[in-house]
């Protein structure tokens, strides 16, 4: 029977943005008594989307499946200018990009308007990264060193990140990219309390031989976690019965972290699972 000491990570779960967009979601759906549509799920996370779906939040994957008249909500992650404007020609729109993507939108808008070409370090086909490129008036994403190693750049050039991009590839990134092109601007936009939660993995990954994660195997952010904690044994749960201790022989310390799509309570089944372990 392992026997072990738990470690809970401060900051897990839900992050500010997703936790607004839950509010609205169902504030909205309260106040209308009526369906609130999302452009794919309000939260990579199956127990919200079902918990979501109970109280009258519903998810579609185009704007031609609103009914007229509905409510729309923009999930966190922003859409792209025109999928907005397809939204607000069907339904009463309630954005609820998140603050801190918003101001890397406007910033890249700025930036279209000062005639930078602007350079995005992020998730491929990610939905802020779709949000982001769709902004600039010429630019293009970027994913990996690799792709920074090959790319020419235009004289008047700027770099931004998706918020929730790795810290440690953009801080490599952008490095390439100056040695490379010394003009080139570079912006601090990735999201801060995403940055002090991978921090605090790699941490708990030095002193735990076993990291648990929780969280949405679609989800970037708790992809990232993952990757955080790679220095321990990871093991990637998205719920409480994925959760098999059995197996672990003699470990000591087992960490806990959660990516910001995992509600609390699916966190609170899989410590107390482990708990009754330790
Ligand atoms: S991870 Fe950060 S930027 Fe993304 S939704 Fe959450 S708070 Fe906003």
């Amino acid at each position: 029977m392992p026997n072990f000491t738990l470690h809970l990570a401060r900051r897990a779960g839900f992050c500010m943005g997703v936790k607004r967009a839950l509010q609205l979601a169902e504030a909205a759906a309260a106040e209308k008594s009526a369906p609130v549509w999302t452009l794919g799920p309000l939260i990579h996370n199956n127990a919200v989307v079902a918990y979501l779906a109970q109280r009258g939040v519903g998810a579609v994957n185009t704007p031609a499946e609103i009914p007229a008249g509905a409510t729309a909500l923009i999930r966190a992650h922003g859409l792209p200018p025109d999928e907005e404007a397809a939204l607000r020609r069907v339904a009463t729109v309630v954005d609820a990009t998140c603050p801190l993507v918003k101001k890397n939108q406007q910033l890249i808008e700025q930036l279209s308007a000062e005639k930078f070409w602007v350079l995005i370090a992020g998730d491929a086909g990610h939905a802020e990264a779709r949000g982001l490129i769709a902004r600039a008036a010429a630019g293009a994403v970027i994913s990996s060193l690799a792709d920074a190693e090959k790319l020419t750049l235009p004289p008047r050039a700027a770099l931004v990140a998706q918020t929730t991009f790795s810290p440690a590839l953009y801080a490599r990134i952008a490095a390439t990219l100056t040695a490379r092109f010394p003009a080139l601007k570079v912006y601090p936009t990735l999201c801060a309390a995403t940055e002090a939660r991978l921090k605090e993995v790699r941490e708990m990954a030095a002193r735990c031989e076993i990291v648990v994660i929780v969280g949405d195997r679609h989800s970037a952010n708790t992809a990232r976690l993952a990757e955080a904690a790679e220095r321990a044994r990871v093991v990637w749960v998205e719920s409480a019965a994925e959760l098999n201790a059995d197996d672990w022989g003699d470990v000591k310390n087992v960490g806990v972290s959660a990516g910001a799509s995992a509600p609390d309570w699916v966190i609170a089944e899989v410590v107390a699972k482990l708990r009754v372990k330790s």
